[in-house]
């Protein structure tokens, strides 16, 4: 089984997936990622500092932010908080239950303070999914557009 590369935030910001992002060929490659950690949670994650599977898919016409300070410091919060390092690597059904029982949802506006998707307030929602042991927000089945973009999906 192929291993996913993911930086720390992204660890969050898949639980808050609803299938919208920078482009279509992002999106398309971050509901594939999600689609597959929901239906075979057994896949293994490799933790990684900076640029990950997600990044790959930036769109080469739109600003990259992906080394950015600031998103790397939230690479870092979240990993010290998940009390996980770079290099790491777990199921993410293990990650499922580290995120759920290390984060509440209040976090997310604290570690995610400068993030434009903030507002929609989906990431505390898939925290608290995740909390209560539903796992991931079904993306792609039909129940909701997965094509739609947006300005940003850090
Ligand atoms: S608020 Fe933004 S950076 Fe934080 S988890 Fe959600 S999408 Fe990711």
């Amino acid at each position: 089984m192929k291993r996913i590369r993911l930086r720390g935030h992204h660890l969050l910001c898949l639980l808050g997936y609803r299938g919208m992002g920078y482009s279509a060929a992002f999106t398309a490659n971050m509901t594939r990622i999600h689609a597959t950690l929901r239906r075979q949670p057994d896949t293994l994650v490799e933790l990684v500092d900076g640029p990950d599977d997600l990044c790959d898919h930036f769109p080469p016409d739109q600003p990259r932010h992906c080394e950015d300070g600031n998103v790397q410091r939230r690479d870092a919060a979240v990993l010290a908080q998940s009390g996980l390092s770079p290099g790491d690597m777990r199921p993410w059904r293990e990650l499922e239950v580290v995120l759920g029982a290390r984060f509440v949802p209040a976090d997310i506006p604290r570690l995610c303070s400068t993030c434009p998707w903030l507002p929609y307030g989906v990431c505390e929602d898939g925290l608290r999914r995740i909390r209560a042991g539903e796992g991931l927000f079904p993306v792609g089945d039909g129940t909701h557009d997965a094509t739609r973009n947006t300005s940003c999906f850090s």
